[in-house]
């Protein structure tokens, strides 16, 4: 569908959305300016305890808004900061504010490291606990120690130009602005999809290949550098850092109004700056201690997590229904010419003639892509798998079935390293696969995808594809193989997207990884009927399209038949019968064990 004359190209798409946020962030810089000569002196003063709020809240965004995990320390961090650039300027160090304010943000990021590590293993409340003990702990020595120079009053200097109030607001709001132009670029990059999709689901992330660890500490230490400027900018504002600045109760509090708020976007966590700032002055101004602010947070945060939604979703919402009924600009994804009807059947098509990706050459060996042999796998007294015999040839789409509770998403479990218990052997390219982790066999090109929904909404497709993808691809390949596949544009976000689909989504990102196999655990479920045959095509293609071999489980039978030469049914996770499409599905024991399976018959 072309909605212009003349597409863009993929090079002008990615200039618009590189120069977007720099033109952004100058109306910003300028509305700053324009704050710093227009407001009243005690106003500017508010204003910058905004922006000291916005950069400490943009890292809570970063860690538990995109990563989803729970941070209660976050101005503990920020009095790692504060604490670097006192010691700083009591040491007399050269440089002066500014870079002493970097190393406290890069200080801070450095704990900030070490205090992920518990989260490797720790999830939710735990986690909580655990945070918010450091900032108690912290908390208490700060009191007992004293920032660096606050007994002797060596108050910091602001840097030349920027020593009066109304000018050091300007370059808080260059700090900020940098901050945001950061965030911005790294949530659209690698480290910031694998914090969505560490959020949504490990296994999903470990099944695309990502390091759910390198994730979570990325997320970490990226919010605590932000956390550690935000300190070191307290210590320019006031002149000393006091340990009142820094408590548990306000990190705690802040948590609470990142999720309110919905700090992950950058705009809303800007939002929740002000009203962090608002709201205790507001209270202040009607003869209401300030301390009651962190009720109204209170208050206002178990309304978000009940509700399940926060003001930013609402507002961004209500933004987009309004936005929606506007032309929308053209996308690459538009302009891409259609290939799922000059796709090549299988009989005539060979791989290096087509234009989609091309894979890696195959080991000469030309055989065995997966073979597994003897697996057994149970849970208590479970015998999910029993001596397992199977094998993929290069090339081929093998199918797998049986009845419910045989034992199949199991044997894709084991196969691609969740399951480490089981025995027996699992090689790919002949090559032993024991002790490997899924993300080191995702790597490897051994993929799969999941039964159940594990496609992270919070990621546009093109994000997703990209980062299951694990490797640079030009937006018109992308284009290409979602057209293939069914799925929705680059842009599409996630969320918006229907069960089934994301599911297709989800095998038109591994395929772009081009790996040696792929299992699919029952692709087409939440497909219509013709949405079941478009696929049953399109897996029939993908072999010779895009170089790989497939294990595809699948509850329609319809669609094993019309796919699969080769297949093997399992039944109480024992193989019951494996061969030719026609030998196996003639066979009396698998049309008994099918009884009451109405697809069969
Ligand atoms: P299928 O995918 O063929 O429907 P599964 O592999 O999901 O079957 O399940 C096989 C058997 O193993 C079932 O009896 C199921 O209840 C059991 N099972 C699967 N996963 C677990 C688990 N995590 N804990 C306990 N039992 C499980
Ligand atoms: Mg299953």
């Amino acid at each position: 569908m072309r909605l212009v004359d003349r597409p863009w190209t993929a090079h002008q798409v990615r200039l618009t959305r590189l120069a977007r946020p720099f033109m952004v962030a100058a109306v910003a810089i300028a509305a700053g300016l324009g704050l710093s000569a227009a407001l009243p002196g005690y106003y500017v003063y508010l204003a910058i305890s905004v922006i000291v709020a916005a950069v400490a809240l943009l890292g809570l965004g970063i860690v538990s808004g995109s990563a989803g995990m729970i941070a209660l320390c976050q101005l503990t961090f920020a009095a790692v900061g504060a604490w670097v650039v006192t010691g700083l300027n009591v040491a007399g160090a050269p440089g002066g504010f500014v870079l002493w304010l970097a190393a406290g943000g890069l200080v801070a990021g450095v704990v900030g490291l070490l205090v992920g590590l518990p989260a490797l293993r720790l999830r939710g409340v735990n986690l909580a606990v655990v945070t918010l003990g450091l900032a108690a702990a912290v908390d208490v020595a700060l009191v007992q120690v004293q920032f660096p120079g606050t007994t002797e009053g060596r108050f910091v200097d602001r840097p030349g130009p920027f020593g009066d109030d109304r000018s050091y607001f300007i370059l808080c709001v260059l700090v900020l602005a940098a901050c945001c132009l950061a965030v911005h670029f790294v949530q659209q990059g690698r480290w910031g999809s694998g914090w969505k999709s560490v959020a949504f689901s490990e296994r999903g992330t470990a099944a695309a290949g990502g390091s759910v660890s390198s994730s979570k500490l990325t997320a970490f230490a990226t919010s605590a550098t932000l956390g550690g400027i935000s300190g070191g900018l307290v210590v320019g504002q006031v002149g000393l850092a006091l340990p009142a600045s820094f408590t548990p109760i306000q990190s705690l509090a802040l948590y609470v109004l990142a999720i309110m708020a919905g700090a992950y976007l950058i705009d809303m966590a800007i939002f929740g700056a002000v009203l962090w700032v608002a709201v205790p002055e507001l209270l202040k101004r009607w003869g209401v201690p300030q301390d009651w602010g962190f009720v109204v947070f209170g208050v206002l945060g178990v309304q978000a997590l009940t509700s399940g939604t926060n003001l930013g979703m609402i507002i961004r919402t209500a933004l987009w229904r309004r936005s929606a009924s506007k032309p929308v600009a053209p996308t690459v994804s538009d302009a891409a010419p259609s290939v799922s009807d000059a796709a090549p059947s299988v009989s005539d098509a060979a791989p290096t003639s087509d234009p989609a990706p091309h894979p890696s050459p195959a080991p000469a060996r030309g055989s065995m892509v997966l073979e597994v042999d003897d697996l057994s796998m149970s849970f208590g007294h479970v015998q999910a798998l029993r001596g397992v015999q199977l094998a993929v040839p290069e090339g081929a789409v093998v199918g797998l079935i049986g009845p419910n509770g045989a034992g199949k998403s199991t044997l894709v479990d084991v196969i691609s390293g969740f399951l480490p218990r089981a025995t027996g052997t699992v090689r790919l390219d002949g090559v032993s696969m024991a002790g490997r982790s899924p993300t080191r066999r995702a790597r490897l090109g051994l993929r799969r995808t999941f039964q159940q929904d594990r496609v992270p909404p919070g990621l546009t497709v093109g994000a997703y594809v990209r980062y299951v993808a694990r490797r640079r691809l030009a937006a018109e390949d992308i284009a290409e193989v979602l057209d293939f596949f069914g799925c929705p544009p680059e842009r599409t976000r996630l969320a918006d997207v229907d069960a089934g689909r994301r599911r297709l989504v989800e095998v038109a990102g591994h395929v772009l990884a081009q790996p040696r196999i792929l299992l699919l655990d029952e692709p087409a479920a939440g497909l219509s009927h013709d949405e079941h045959l478009a696929l049953a095509q399109r897996l029939r293609q993908a072999p010779a399209r895009f170089g790989l071999s497939m294990l595809l489980i699948e509850h329609d039978l319809d669609l094993v038949r019309s796919v699969c030469d080769t297949i093997t049914v399992l039944d109480f996770g024992e193989v019951l019968a494996s061969g030719p499409q026609a030998d196996v599905l003639a066979d009396p024991a698998v049309l008994k064990a099918y009884m009451g399976e109405t697809e069969m018959l």
